[in-house]
């Protein structure tokens, strides 16, 4: 199932190029980035590049290989940036997973303690 871009979405615009943002990482699927008010020393995310507003829209077995992905990628792309000594990650769903931004991401949090936050 594809997902037309949507105008009103900031991770889309970063997508387009319409909006800055510190890339760690691009290819044809996904795209990731630095999060703009990090809660960690190193706080990315990485989103599909197609509009799948929350989990909850992953529906085909090309999301499925997409979600995985993501996933395989946070380790990778975590040590490139320096987290050897683990990390966390978290996707929000939803009002009551406080998602604030409507499109999927997978936030992936570390560096050494403390943290601003989580
Ligand atoms: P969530 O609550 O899971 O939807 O988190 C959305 C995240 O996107 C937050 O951590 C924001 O700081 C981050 N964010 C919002 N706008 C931008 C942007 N333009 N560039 C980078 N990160 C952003």
């Amino acid at each position: 199932m594809t997902h037309p871009a949507d105008p009103g979405c900031i991770f889309c615009k970063i997508v387009a190029g319409q909006v800055p943002s510190r890339k760690v990482h691009e290819d044809d699927q996904l795209l990731a980035f630095h999060d703009i008010a990090p809660w960690a020393p190193v706080h990315f995310l990485i989103i599909p590049k197609a509009h799948i507003p929350t989990l909850y829209d992953a529906s085909d077995e090309s999301h499925q290989a997409l979600l995985g992905r993501m996933l395989w990628l946070a380790p990778r792309l975590a040590l490139q940036l320096g987290v050897t000594n683990g990390f966390r990650t978290v996707i929000n769903t939803g009002p009551d997973g406080h998602q604030e931004v409507g499109h999927l991401h997978v936030h992936v949090m570390g560096g050494p303690r403390p943290w601003a936050r989580g």
